[in-house]
């Protein structure tokens, strides 16, 4: 906000020293409007008295009424009780913890008000530990005419504190009231509130709000601020955009017909949609700005192929081509692939990893800086200090979704060569619902591979208690005996007892004993990067029938012949995360089974999200059940996605705002670009202040 004191520090607040902004500091909250922003979790209605005899057990209520007798028991600990009535009914008062100076006050005769949660107890109905306060003869109990919001982070710092800096804040607020940066008919045709009375609403609602709508996070006045806040971080990535497309690359086409020699050569004919992201990306390729595109494909789709003809215009323009795999396993898989494809072709390909010996990254490296090599293919080696492109062109990222915005940005920059930048292709595995690609990949235009090559057969999966297990490895046996592989999948490398995982290592130990005649390997995401390759490597060629692992096989391991998975612990993994495991089976001719293990009792979403996968394999619907299943307030990974930290908007509960964020944000920076830019700066802030992008 720019006007006036809600940008200044926190300390110029009555009662905020060093100390106290170093807390608040801590929580995120530096200025005056930070703590406008910081909404509350929860309210209190200390509004309204609630009379004694009408209290029911779980209610939290406000009530009032002296106090008839108040005594320390000894229950294993000194327990204070106080008993009050205020003539309709009674109540106990139970503290555990309580100075002699609240012993002393709390006594026969004295009048109290106090806000508490109802609970059953020994004595009748009770409250432990209620905030209280005593009233003087004659006081009304009631004091506030506003809801009593409860913020969720407070660490160091009491929610009355709090609750007083905010008023103050809000104090500063209606003085100088905010600038409104949405443009009024939006508003209105909206029907949203004003930055102001939102934010008034918010944190002082009156005794009717709808606490319901409130608690989803949204009532009109959550949206509004939800919607300002996805629009800013909207309004920067396609800033990022437009500023890349004004960069100059170079334009590349296919002079040489490579694509169409090597379209000739596959012994399979593209999907309709492999066509036709090709063909958008060859249109991203003929003009001289890069391309950003992002193409998102089920697994198994062809993205690769993909990909291979998008290095081939660049290969076929007489400048290079570079695909980077976010492991060695991944990158050696697209190392043959490649070669298999493109040697035949004439083309001459260089190799770079972080485990290659010396003498053979420098053979890799002189290739790559004389322009000798024309695809080079590697880890995250290919854009580490002392790698010198001679033209580099075009960058292709593949399974990149663990990569954020930044990620994104540093690659792009690295591959920046002499005046002009490389083309950019983002390859991606994970499905996002289309409303929340818009929010995630604003900054790049998306293809989607929406169809399977054909012929491919779907993964039959079921769903099983664990109490079965017997019956599963034994089916583990027949498998592997009948030729096929496996994997055997948990969630965590340790045995923690709190969370009662099924590790990987005692699975493992379980497993080599029920099947000693098998030959076992196990992988977890402790090991060091290069044994995790010796292992996948094993596995891939077959001296491994039966592969423990954890979910570091998440990412693209293409290994055919295994056809059978089991997951242990199914109930406790995200929808998405299931359905890119399951991927990893169902790769060859073979009809392949997903066998999901799960602890009972499952509660009824777990039920819900095990039945999608064994309903459908189609990853866009699995990706949109796993956005409707989640409660709100469940937030998508951001390591998942790339996705921004929200203060107050939650891109699961929030999605369905993005058509419209995307139409304001069309209008705003035509019809008024600085306004525009205060809308970012509002929310995104300065540099470092937040999460950054
Ligand atoms: P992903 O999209 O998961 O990266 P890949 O590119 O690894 O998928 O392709 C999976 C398999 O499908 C590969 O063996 C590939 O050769 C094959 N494939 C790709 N496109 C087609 C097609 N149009 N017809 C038949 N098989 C195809
Ligand atoms: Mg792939």
């Amino acid at each position: 906000m720019q006007s006036s004191k809600l940008t200044e520090s926190l300390t110029i607040l009555n009662g905020v020293g060093p100390a106290l902004a170093g807390k608040l500091q801590k929580l995120g909250l530096f200025r005056v409007d930070d703590l406008l922003f910081l909404l509350p979790l929860r309210y209190e209605d200390r509004t309204q008295l609630v009379r004694l005899g009408a209290l029911r057990p779980g209610m939290r209520a406000m009530v009032s009424g002296e106090v008839l007798l108040a005594e320390t028991v000894f229950r294993g600990r000194r327990v204070l009780l106080v008993r009050i009535s205020d003539g309709s009914g009674q109540i106990t008062l139970r503290f555990f913890y309580f100075s002699r100076q609240q012993q002393a006050q709390l006594r026969a005769g004295v009048n109290v008000s106090c806000y508490g949660e109802v609970r059953p107890g020994p004595l009748g109905l009770e409250m432990v530990h209620p905030e209280y306060r005593l009233l003087r003869p004659g006081q009304a109990p009631v004091s506030s005419d506003s809801l009593t919001p409860v913020y969720s982070i407070t660490e160091g710092v009491q929610q009355g504190r709090l609750r007083n800096l905010v008023s103050q804040a809000l104090a500063l607020m209606k003085a100088s009231p905010p600038a409104e940066l949405l443009p009024r008919e939006l508003l209105q045709k909206q029907g949203m509130p004003s930055l102001e009375e939102a934010l008034l609403y918010l944190h002082r609602p009156p005794p009717d709000a709808d606490l319901e709508s409130m608690a989803s996070g949204r009532h009109p006045c959550q949206q509004r601020l939800a919607f300002e806040e996805l629009l800013a971080h909207y309004i920067s990535l396609r800033d990022l955009r437009l500023m890349a497309r004004r960069e100059p690359a170079p334009a590349l086409g296919d002079r040489d017909k490579l694509v169409e020699r090597f379209l000739g050569s596959l012994p399979f004919r593209l999907t309709n949609a492999q066509k036709r992201v090709a063909k958008e990306i060859s249109g991203d390729l003929s003009v001289p700005h890069p391309m950003m595109r992002l193409v998102q494909g089920d697994v198994g789709s062809g993205k690769t192929v993909v990909a291979a003809i998008a290095c081939l215009y660049a290969i076929s323009s007489g400048v290079q081509a570079a695909i980077m795999a976010p492991t060695e396993l991944l990158a050696e898989q697209h190392w043959q692939n490649f070669n298999g494809w493109f040697a035949r072709l004439g083309i001459r390909l260089a190799w770079l990893s972080g485990s290659q010996k010396r003498s053979e990254r420098k053979m890799s490296l002189a290739a790559i800086a004389d322009g000798s090599a024309q695809l080079i293919v590697g880890t995250h080696a290919l854009f580490q200090e002392g790698v010198e492109f001679s033209n580099l062109a075009l960058v292709v990222i593949d399974e990149q979704h663990r990569f954020g915005v930044h990620q994104r940005l540093a690659l792009r920059n690295k591959g920046v060569s002499g005046q002009s930048q490389p083309h950019q292709l983002v390859m991606t595995a994970t499905p996002i619902p289309r409303t929340l690609a818009m929010a995630a990949y604003a900054d790049l235009d998306t293809s989607v591979i929406d169809e399977l090559p054909p012929g491919r057969q779907a993964v039959q999966t079921i769903a099983l208690p664990d109490v079965r297990r017997g019956e599963v490895v034994a089916r583990v046996q027949r498998a592997c005996e009948d030729g096929l592989q496996a994997y055997w999948v948990c969630p965590l490398i340790e045995e923690s007892e709190l969370l009662d995982y099924q590790a990987a290592e005692a699975s493992y130990e379980m497993l080599k004993e029920a099947l000693p005649s098998l030959a076992i390997g196990l992988i977890h995401g402790r090991m060091k990067a290069g044994a995790k390759d010796k292992v996948m490597r094993a596995f891939k060629n077959g001296e491994i029938q039966l592969l423990v692992a954890t979910t570091v096989i998440e990412v693209g391991v293409d290994v055919p012949n295994a056809g059978l998975m089991i997951i242990e612990n199914a109930e406790r993994m995200g929808l998405s995360q299931l359905h890119q495991l399951r991927g990893r089976v169902g790769r060859g001719a073979a009809q392949s089974h997903c066998v999901l293990l799960y602890r009972q009792p499952l509660g009824q979403i777990a039920k819900s999200r095990l039945a999608v996968l064994r309903d459908t394999n189609d990853g866009f619907v699995v990706a949109q059940r796993d956005l409707e299943l989640r409660g709100p307030g469940e937030l998508l990974g951001t390591r998942q996605t790339g996705l921004p930290q929200y203060r107050v908007a939650d891109l699961i509960r929030d999605a369905q705002l993005m058509p419209l964020v995307q139409q304001a944000a069309e209008t705003i920076t035509r019809s008024s670009p600085q306004q525009a830019e205060a809308i970012v700066r509002r929310w995104t802030g300065d540099a470092g202040r937040f999460g950054k992008v």
